[in-house]
């Protein structure tokens, strides 16, 4: 088989969508994962697609948006390959701080909400559930022309002046342009940070159809498609290396600063508890671009918290930038150059 012209590293949420991006104008594609697609970091998302997290970087607003903007393009384009819709699961987030247009009274949205003397606004933000998303997605990407290699890791890359010869666990491969979308495990300046969480099933006196979302817990409902029903409790954020054990106590604790906000949880069901490793960078801002001196090696990672929101904007403009053309936005505050 002839070389591709780009080799994508890591079939998680963006490698697959800017694999299926790169397809659509006509590239030729390859994606190696180390282990399954879409099993690790993308599968363990809330899915809130949180453009106004007071906790995101300012810098992150335009990606963001961008990025929201595109969704629903985005979902159409997996739609028509693979035939399943991913709905999305909420419209609104109920978010506490003071803000100009605080509600005078969250509890007409949520009833059973408990604000413990804190304001809420309302952010009309999308969620998804990244469990359908993986499937339709890794689906579309099969109907397609992308030669998706699982358990193949990139182990090592040497450039030339013409093409890049990269070393996988399968053998020897080479691109013209090899993409790092390897999530917490990239040799970038990236490091893990854990995040653990639990499903509930909702009791059925609790009518809870937005995102609840404040510094210390949010909860997010699906209400669409098989998971319709449960309310997903997240996400604790820790500095634990590799790690993926799930800890009781973190549970517990998630789970009564829920109960404290929605007292109806105490009724809820248990259903699940699992761990992902968010790729984080210092600033936490994505590194999108050229790796500095180290051609034809381009970084789409580190997405951190929300990888599940940027990953339609970081397919376009990072296709954008190896098609030759110029991005939409200004990816300056995204230089992998900048560490
Ligand atoms: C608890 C939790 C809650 C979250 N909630 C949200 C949310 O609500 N909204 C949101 O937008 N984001 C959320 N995120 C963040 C989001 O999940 C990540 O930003 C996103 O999944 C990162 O996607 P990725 O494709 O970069 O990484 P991954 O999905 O981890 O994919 C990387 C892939 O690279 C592969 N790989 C690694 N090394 C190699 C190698 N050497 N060769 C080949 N392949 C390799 C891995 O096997 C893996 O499949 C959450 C994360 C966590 C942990």
């Amino acid at each position: 088989m002839a070389s591709p012209e780009f080799l994508i590293a890591g079939a998680g949420v963006i490698g697959l969508s800017l694999a299926l991006e790169l397809d659509r104008r006509g590239s030729s594609v390859t994606v190696l994962d180390t282990g399954r697609a879409m099993q690790q970091t993308s599968s363990a998302a809330a899915g809130m697609l949180a453009v106004h997290d007071p906790l995101n970087p300012p810098e992150l607003l335009p990606l963001a948006q961008l990025s929201a903007a595109l969704y629903p393009a985005y979902l159409d384009r997996i739609a028509e390959l693979c035939g399943s819709i991913v709905p999305f699961q909420t419209s609104a987030t109920l978010e506490s701080g003071e803000l100009e247009g605080s509600l005078p009274d969250p509890r007409e949205l949520v009833p059973q909400l408990d604000p413990q003397g804190q304001s809420f606004h309302l952010l009309a933000e999308h969620s998804v559930d990244p469990r359908q998303l993986a499937g339709a997605l890794l689906a579309a990407v099969r109907r397609t022309r992308i030669n998706l290699r699982e358990q193949t890791s990139l182990v090592r890359l040497a450039t030339t002046p013409a093409t890049v010869r990269v070393q996988s666990s399968a053998g020897p491969l080479e691109a013209s342009t090899v993409i790092d979308c390897m999530g917490a495990w990239s040799p970038a300046p990236i490091a893990p940070r854990k995040g653990q969480m639990l499903a509930v099933r909702m009791p059925a006196e609790l009518d809870l159809a937005c995102v609840v979302r404040t510094p210390e817990v949010y909860i997010v409902p699906r209400t669409d498609g098989p998971d319709a029903g449960r309310a997903i409790i997240g996400a604790t954020l820790e500095d634990a290396g590799f790690d993926l054990t799930v800890h009781a106590a973190d549970i517990l604790t998630l789970n009564a600063k829920a109960i404290r906000l929605i007292p109806a949880l105490a009724d809820a069901e248990f259903l699940e508890s699992w761990s992902g490793l968010r790729p984080a960078t210092a600033d936490g801002l994505p590194m999108l671009g050229p790796a500095p001196a180290q051609p034809r090696y381009v970084l789409a990672n580190g997405h951190f918290r929300n990888g599940i929101l940027l990953a339609p904007a970081t397919a376009h403009v990072i296709a954008q930038l190896l098609c030759g053309e110029t991005p939409l936005l200004d990816l300056t505050p995204f230089n992998p150059a900048r560490f």
